[in-house]
């Protein structure tokens, strides 16, 4: 697999400019050329196994041992003939990140001794990994079942090209011998299913008879960090838990908002043209990057696509982030907040409905009779978010959220919708007289009874401090944070329109007169729902206290979070749509108990080893030299006030320092003994987070005190300024 990508975007020592310009991208004929696509399936496949295959990714079910034969034998092929030695069943356990286990195409010899690559089609169909070390929450000891791989054919095989050389991976669910998800990817199926089912109903009941599927799509937008690999190596923080645990504030942070869509740096140029060329090839349609607004921060969004696609290719855009950041000598950070006191990274998270003929559910249409199902629609989804907004707080949590959500750079912890000042006016006009006659904006003005006002796309403003925001045809959900899975965020969206959109056409399916039926059910869902609604500033404090007093919940921590997945309400809901089992949202529960304890335990150890080995004995040496200043300096006949001075502040927070390790090796000592689960993920949080600042309040202040050629690590200056 060569060509294009070797080096390119990377002006060789000696070549120049020129070198750097004469390369030229052909893009259209990189796009997809590491996928096993539709259009490579059509060109090697039989017309009948290719029908098949197609039949089976559009409308579901199995194929055939005979056509998997088939078609394992062609992608295999094709494989090879990229350079490929291995295959893996690529999956996305509990652990939120992706997993693989290669197996060469390496077969038994002949008795001559020669060898044929193969692949069978049981192979492609199913894999058996050894998976008792991914956390399952207790539920593999539950049902003592093995773990298996089943190929997800709607989302397409690829080659991933690295050290290891090139392997197929093949996009799978991953599921217990009886059944239960131990994945991500399965439910997210699951709650594809339930709201293509429900939403149908919803668009048959305004006349479409033409749609047969409804698929929810996504963009999700993501943040990171680049950093330099060489500074990044020298911090264990970095390496063992991925953010920062000590560090003063650097003279400069984001205050001049120069950073923000400034003119991006030579050698981040680089990495993300490498970046761009990686991802395209895998099929991934990277659109839009930018410097975001902390130092050393960016953006890449991928246009929009299926959300199960969109989880995979996210998966693989924060993979290949990391890889070609290596290449270029640098460390990508996907942490939520690598660094304190500036912005952490998230993904925004853009979400739509649309039938199989093409109609955007979200989009608010041209037509008062499309308005009306777009205003069902909206009510449904206000209805759901309002019922369900602990369940999406969930979907947003993990461990470095925690340091995110409601610190005044992302969306709080409390979920509210924003709609804008048009859509806003509306819902308000349909509450108040059941009728929505005028539409703010200069929109047209409609009569009748059901008549609704004509929604302009793009009249609404746009909100940034919002979790939950209608941007003109799709919802943005911006909590998600930027190292996870956009899976559970979509399984939970999906799922709870879905019932949304179920309890509606119960009712109005059976309605005597639909238009009257339906315009109540708006008025009744808005009128009890829009408590919601919020368009104002979500970073303010006074926000906080209206939420409060509309009774909104506000879900500071991850661990306050878990416990949202199994509610009686949470537990109906995923049932009914056979989304997750009780014994799947327990185990999803035990799972982020385990997952916060363990990281903040990691954290914790780390901090102990920076203070007790790098830091309190630089700022030990440092000391000395001082009271060696201040010897020489009296013995030379001045005071030395300032030295004398500095060494007596130094000493204090010296000791200051030595007693929080003492109590952060004692608590931390205490948490890892409990046994695991709620209490224990609690005690982190409670007792072991709060000795954590407290170590590093004084580390931090003697960072500004201590000659910076003493300081044993690289600075947050030279991690985010100097990339
Ligand atoms: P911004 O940062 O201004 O919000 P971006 O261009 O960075 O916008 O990202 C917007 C994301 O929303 C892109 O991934 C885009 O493809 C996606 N998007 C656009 N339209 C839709 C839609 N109808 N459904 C889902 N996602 C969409
Ligand atoms: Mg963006």
């Amino acid at each position: 697999m060569r060509g294009h990508a070797k080096n390119v975007g990377q002006p060789s020592p000696d070549g120049g400019m020129e070198e750097f310009m004469s390369e030229l991208l052909n893009v259209e004929e990189l796009f997809g050329k590491n996928v096993f696509n539709l259009g490579t399936m059509r060109e090697r496949l039989p017309k009948n196994v290719f029908k098949e295959v197609k039949k089976v990714m559009e409308q579901g079910g199995e194929l055939s041992l005979a056509t998997a034969d088939i078609v394992a034998k062609a992608m295999k092929d094709w494989a090879v003939e990229n350079g490929a030695t291995h295959y893996t069943h690529w999956f996305q356990p509990l652990t939120g990140i992706t997993a693989e286990k290669h197996d060469s195409f390496v077969s038994h010899p002949d008795e001559n001794g020669k060898m044929l690559m193969e692949f069978s089609g049981k192979e492609l169909i199913k894999g058996e990994p050894d998976a008792s070390s991914f956390p399952s929450g207790g539920l593999r000891a539950t049902f003592e079942a093995r773990g298996y791989t089943a190929w997800d054919i709607t989302s397409p095989a690829f080659l991933k090209e690295d050290a290891t050389g090139v392997i197929l991976c093949i996009p799978t669910a991953f599921c217990s011998y009886t059944g239960e998800a131990l994945d991500k990817k399965t439910p997210l199926l699951r709650s594809m299913e339930a709201l293509s089912e429900q939403a149908l109903r919803i668009v048959r009941l305004f006349g479409n008879t033409r749609a047969t599927k409804v698929t929810p799509s996504v963009g999700p937008e993501q943040e990171y960090f680049l950093i330099d690999r060489q500074k990044y190596l020298k911090r264990e923080d970095l390496i063992f838990a991925g953010r920062t645990l000590f560090g003063a504030p650097a003279p400069k942070g984001q205050e001049m908002d120069d950073h923000y869509f400034g003119v991006i740096r030579e050698r981040i140029g680089a990495f993300m043209k490498d970046l761009n060329i990686e991802l395209w090839k895998l099929g991934v349609t990277a659109k839009t990057q930018h410097n975001e607004v902390a130092p050393a921060q960016h953006e890449l969004a991928p246009i929009y696509e299926t959300v199960n696609i969109a989880v995979d290719h996210n998966q693989i855009v924060m993979e290949t982030m990391k890889k070609v950041a290596e290449r270029h000598g640098l460390r990508c950070l996907l942490n939520e907040k690598p660094f304190a006191g500036v912005n952490g990274s998230g993904k925004h998270n853009n979400w739509s409905i649309t039938t199989d003929d093409g109609m955007n559910l979200l989009d608010p249409g041209e037509t008062p009779n499309e308005n009306i199902q777009f205003l069902l629609v909206l009510a449904c989804i206000l209805k759901a978010v309002d019922i369900h907004a602990d369940l999406l707080r969930q979907s947003a949590a993990d461990v470095g959220n925690d340091h995110r959500l409601g610190a005044n750079e992302a969306p709080p912890a409390i979920i509210s919708v924003f709609l804008g000042d048009q859509l806003e006016d509306v819902v308000k006009q349909l509450i108040e007289t059941g009728e929505a006659r005028s539409c703010l904006l200069g929109g047209k003005l409609m009569t009748g009874v059901s008549t609704l006002p004509d929604l302009p796309k793009d009249a609404t403003d746009r909100n940034r401090t919002s979790p939950f925001a209608f941007t003109g045809n799709k919802f943005e959900f911006r909590m998600v944070g930027s190292s996870d899975s956009i899976a559970s965020p979509n399984t939970v969206l999906n799922a709870i329109v879905a019932e949304a959109f179920c309890e509606a056409a119960d009712i109005l399916e059976k309605a005597e007169d639909f238009e009257m039926a339906v315009h109540d059910l708006i008025k009744e869902y808005m009128t009890a729902h829009c408590r919601i609604i919020f368009n104002g500033n979500g970073y303010s404090d006074e926000w906080v206290r209206e939420a409060e007093r509309r009774g909104l919940p506000n879900i500071r921590s991850m661990v306050e979070s878990a416990g949202a997945l199994t509610t009686e309400k949470a537990v109906k809901l995923f049932e009914k749509f056979h989304i997750f089992t009780r014994a799947e949202l327990e185990a999803r529960e035990e799972v982020q108990y385990e997952t916060y304890a363990k990281s903040i335990n990691i954290e914790a150890l780390t901090m102990i080893d920076m203070a007790s080995k790098q830091i309190i004995p630089a700022v030990a040496g440092y000391t000395q030299k001082l009271a060696k200043a201040v010897l020489d300096v009296r013995a030379a006949g001045v005071e030395p006030a300032v030295q004398a001075e500095l060494l007596a502040r130094v000493n204090g927070k010296l000791t200051e320092m030595r007693e929080a390790l003492a109590a952060l090796q004692k608590t931390e000592a205490e948490a890892s003994a409990m046994a695991d689960g709620k209490e224990q993920a609690f005690f982190y949080k409670d007792q072991v987070m709060p000795a954590m600042e407290a170590l590093r309040k004084p580390a931090d202040e003697l960072e500004m005190l201590v000659d910076k050629e003493d300081w044993p690590f690289p600075t947050y200056g030279d991690l985010m300024f100097e990339v």
